[in-house]
């Protein structure tokens, strides 16, 4: 069986024009304000490229960066000044914060207006609700594109996804479910994680652990979307994460010959998130 490679290099290549025409019918260049916590490698890596993405397409990216010092109450303040300040159309947050910190009460902080990872509770019920204004956070976001511009509709077949993360695997699952596919959820309490996987139609994977999905765990024609970012210390420079090897949940070579479709990693949903990090900026700014 010949299997589709999702490329998620690609379809970002072919969705960067319009985003950039998109940039410029607007009356003002926006700005994204990307607060960060600390020196997190990986975290100043995936700030790394969205800043050169942002240059790609005419976007201020403002780089934040604060010491793992600050206080929670210090945060918040740094947050409601990005909130007042008309010149920044859009907040991320980089997660994860210190664990000293409250990342709920940090990510509730932004503005619901300038919300542009949709994590604040105003934004999760809109995306719960799969109303038709609702921003997607940023992978969800990425995957439906990815599967759009390969048409592959969840419509009526069975989506897996693993991991229950309300960064990742629940606006995946809420998704899905918006898009009439029957879903189900696995994380590390399922009991019999084999079982489930291998009934999916779509299998998600999102859980953090790098190739812990294997061949056996996965249906002959599935579609396989490995949302998997886990850098292996100490070996060859690859992809965004430099002095890194980026390896996703999925063990891709076992995988492949028995996908029916598959996104590598690097180079699947990465980019995608990307990109739909930016059109969250773009729709916020033409609200
Ligand atoms: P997370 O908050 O650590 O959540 C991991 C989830 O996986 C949890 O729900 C956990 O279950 C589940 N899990 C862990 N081990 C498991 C096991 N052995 N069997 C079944 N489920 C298991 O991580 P996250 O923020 O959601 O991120 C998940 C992955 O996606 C990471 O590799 C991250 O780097 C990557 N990521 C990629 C992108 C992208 O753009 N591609 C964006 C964000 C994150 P419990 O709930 O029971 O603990």
């Amino acid at each position: 069986m010949s299997t589709l490679l999702l490329d998620g290099r690609a379809v970002r290549a072919a969705l960067l024009p319009a985003l950039a025409d998109r940039v410029k019918a607007l009356i003002r260049p926006p700005t994204l304000a990307i607060v960060q916590v600390g020196k997190r490698e990986d975290s100043t890596a995936f700030i790394k490229a969205k800043i050169a993405f942002g240059e790609k397409i005419g976007v201020n990216v403002k780089h934040i960066h604060l010491p793992d010092t600050i206080t929670q109450q210090e945060l918040i303040a740094k947050i409601q000044e990005c909130n007042a300040d008309d010149s920044i159309h859009g907040i991320i947050v980089q997660l994860p914060l210190p664990i000293a910190l409250d990342q709920d009460a940090i990510t509730e902080a932004v503005d619901p207006c300038k919300d542009t990872d949709c994590l604040t509770s105003y934004s999760v019920k809109r995306w719960m609700e799969g109303r038709e204004d609702a921003l997607l956070p940023a992978t969800t976001r990425g995957v439906k594109e990815l599967l759009a511009h390969y048409k592959i509709d969840l419509f009526g077949k069975n989506v897996v996804v693993v991991g229950r993360s309300m960064l990742v695997g629940k606006p995946l699952a809420a998704f899905a479910m918006n898009e009439n596919a029957t879903v189900t959820v696995c994380h590390s309490k399922t009991a019999d994680l084999a079982a489930e996987t291998k009934k999916a139609d779509v299998l998600i994977v999102a859980a953090g652990r790098p190739g812990f999905i294997g061949a056996d765990q996965v249906k002959e024609g599935a579609i396989v979307i490995d949302v998997g970012i886990n850098t292996i210390k100490g070996e060859k420079l690859e992809d965004e994460v430099s002095g890194r090897k980026l390896v996703g949940d999925v063990d891709f070579d076992a995988v492949q010959p028995i996908a029916g479709a598959i996104t590598p990693v690097p180079g699947g949903v990465g980019p995608m998130t990307v990109v739909a990090l930016f059109e969250n900026l773009i729709d916020i700014c033409m609200r």
